[in-house]
């Protein structure tokens, strides 16, 4: 009886021992530094330069919420997390936060606590100039990128039922490589991702929009605490206008409709 009770005192202490280290439990809203999961390959978002420094609107905005959170961009470190990976990542403590085009889904919500949404993109289709490709539904019985963990391919696949033939590939760069090259018909994903790529390497947006995708920063699931905080810095980044100021660095000149009102968001679970 009373070893039990020890024991049980035990435990209670180790739950709350405060945590220490960059990626042990505890929330991320304590730390001293802290590690940022982010895209690599997604011009305007998250790109790693040959010189190794990762820019785009992700990166900026994590550098801002972390800035918010008590941690200067000098403590901050950034990682690679490609689609396929996000979950793991956060889980095994690889990485604190993730900010790379990180839809939030009842799916992912099972394993990963979302702040945000700190924007709402919508998921488009990239052809070749001179493609007979103008809505989702022309999708049908063409190839279109999957790219490994990531939603869009579900979004035409499972959610619209259209018919369309996924080929594999571990990135939305090796999507494009691979559109390029006559391996794919289409890139169907997030316009922000596709107006990115097409800056730089052509294509034609179709401008047919059929989804809403809500990005979330992705935190180890339960960390309620870091939420709420990650939750705080963004509206201060939507009412300081540094999201405008963002928005319009990044893809001001993109075309897209860019709304710099703060989303609503999806509440800490
Ligand atoms: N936003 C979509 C998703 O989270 C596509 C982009 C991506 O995979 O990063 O699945």
């Amino acid at each position: 009886m009373r070893a039990t009770r020890l024991a049980a005192v035990a435990a209670g202490t180790l739950l709350l021992a405060p945590a220490c280290g960059s990626s042990g439990p505890g929330s991320v809203a304590d730390r001293k530094s802290l590690v940022i999961g982010v895209k690599a390959d997604q011009p305007g978002l998250g790109r790693r330069g040959p010189d190794g420094v990762y820019t785009g609107f992700d990166v900026d905005v994590a550098v801002y919420v972390a800035g918010r959170l008590g941690v200067p961009r000098s403590r901050l470190r950034f990682r690679t997390t490609n689609s396929s990976v996000r979950e793991a990542a956060l889980a095994a403590g690889d990485v604190d936060l993730i900010f790379a085009t990180y839809s939030i889904t009842a799916r992912r919500k099972k394993a990963v606590t979302f702040a945000g949404p700190y924007y709402v993109a919508h998921q488009d289709t990239l052809v070749r100039p001179g493609a007979a490709i103008r809505d989702v539904r022309d999708l049908k019985g063409k190839r279109i990128c999957e790219v490994t963990g990531s939603n869009s391919w579900r979004r035409v696949v499972e959610e619209r039922e259209i018919a369309a033939t996924p080929v594999t590939a571990p990135t939305y760069g090796a999507c494009m490589d691979d559109l390029a090259a006559g391996r794919l018909d289409a890139v169907s994903t997030d316009d922000l991702i596709l107006a990115g790529f097409a800056a730089g390497r052509g294509g034609k947006i179709i401008n047919a929009p059929f989804t809403d995708e809500k990005y979330g920063v992705g935190l180890r699931k339960g960390d309620l605490e870091g939420c709420e905080a990650v939750n705080r810095a963004l509206t201060r980044m939507y009412q300081d206008g540094t999201a405008g100021r963002l928005l319009d660095k990044w893809f001001g000149d993109s075309g897209l409709k860019l709304t710099t009102s703060v989303p609503q968001f999806e509440g800490c679970t």
